[in-house]
């Protein structure tokens, strides 16, 4: 019956094997239909040729590859691609492509929505509906390359991946890694563990399994200096405060020479862009191997802040380097098709029935 077969995009190279041992099968075969769906990108068991044609009927039996359907394919006018994607459920989630050069960085969702009410987050606004499964997470990444890889255009690599979408990706810890596995693995996208960035608003107790299932690179969303601030930006703070979180930021990366943390910091006009912001910020993070992305803050409507004009973001950059701080300001990109850091909303089926603003917000990207 298709309401029980299995979908083999969610499985990593040990979740292939345990289904094949189940089927009586040899082990390797695990390795070579990871590398048919995700290295080839086949969406199709006919096309595994290695695979003889009774062992894929009874596959079919059992399994199927069932990738997200694409709701919508928009590209900015600076190369910037961004897909909503209809999730099980009819909630939709974002994706969404960055070419730079040789470089193309995937920003992928791990979570219907959002539980943390960053107050200067779009997501935010769109509430909660689910974690992502590992066949959602991972399928972004399959249907991206899909997509990328057209005959008839310039085909675009993807380089990098980041948990930099809608969600929490450290709230989703099972899913993200098993998808993770599948992103390192050789048979499956061949990433090195540098090229994958889990970015997390500071789920501490999180970060030591993390560390050790697939210790790939963390940012953290610090975005204030002081708890005070942080409190009423990302509310999570009050549950885990600044101290904590830099303390395990530094045992994330302490066995690893050279390996940093990356601290996201959003440029909120008058809020959290003053000089002695960038001092107090300075400090903290003198002894933390920390390297700092200074987001100028993107609007989305009735948003409470503005963004921090050019001049502030660059002397705020300036007091950070002159303390010794690698610091970067991140280049807004995809910001005519709403696909810039935290213009990311979707369309998040309520759990509950219950008033919210989604229907308002859905005009945007139909
Ligand atoms: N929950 C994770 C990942 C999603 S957010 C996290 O908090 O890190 C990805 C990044 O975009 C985070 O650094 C987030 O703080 C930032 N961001 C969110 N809304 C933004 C906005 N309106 N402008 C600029 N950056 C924003």
């Amino acid at each position: 019956m298709s309401i029980n077969r299995i979908n083999l995009l969610g499985l990593n190279l040990k979740g292939l094997e345990t289904f094949f041992a189940d089927m009586g099968e040899k082990r390797f075969r695990a390795a070579q239909v990871l590398q048919w769906l995700h290295h080839f990108g086949v969406d199709d068991l006919n096309a595994m040729t290695n695979i003889s044609k009774s062992l894929r009927a009874t596959i079919a039996e059992q399994a199927m590859i069932a990738g997200p359907e694409v709701v919508s394919d928009h590209t900015a006018s600076d190369g910037t691609r961004k897909w909503v994607l209809r999730m099980a459920g009819g909630s939709d989630i974002e994706t969404v492509f960055i070419p730079d050069g040789n470089r193309g960085t995937l920003c992928i969702s791990s979570q219907v929505g959002c539980q943390l009410n960053c107050t200067f987050c779009s997501t935010a606004r769109q509430g909660f509906n689910r974690n992502l499964s590992t066949a959602e997470i991972i399928g972004q990444v399959w249907t991206a390359r899909r997509l990328l890889d057209q005959p008839d255009t310039r085909p675009q690599a993807v380089t990098n991946v980041v948990f930099m979408g809608m969600g929490e990706p450290l709230l989703n810890l099972s899913a993200v890694t098993d998808a993770i596995d599948i992103m390192l693995d050789d048979h499956g996208y061949g990433l090195s563990r540098r090229r994958v960035t889990v970015s997390t608003a500071g789920v501490i107790p999180a970060f030591a399994a993390l560390r050790e299932r697939v210790p790939v690179s963390l940012a953290v969303s610090l975005h204030a200096p002081t708890d005070e601030l942080r409190n009423q930006l990302v509310p999570l703070n009050r549950k885990y405060p600044i101290a904590q979180l830099l303390a395990a930021c530094k045992t994330y990366v302490a066995e690893e020479s050279r390996q940093k943390v990356t601290f996201e910091y959003a440029m909120l006009r008058g809020i959290n862009d003053q000089p002695s912001h960038a001092r107090t910020l300075a400090k903290l993070l003198q002894k933390v191997p920390a390297k700092i992305n200074l987001i100028p803050f993107n609007p989305f409507p009735d948003a409470p802040y503005q963004r921090s004009d050019d001049e502030t973001i660059l002397r705020f950059q300036q007091i950070l380097i002159t303390a010794g701080l690698i610091t970067t300001i991140r280049r807004t990109r995809g910001d005519d098709i709403d696909a810039a850091c935290g213009q990311l909303v979707g369309k998040v089926v309520p759990r509950q029935r219950r008033h919210n603003s989604l229907e308002l917000r859905q005009g945007v990207h139909a």
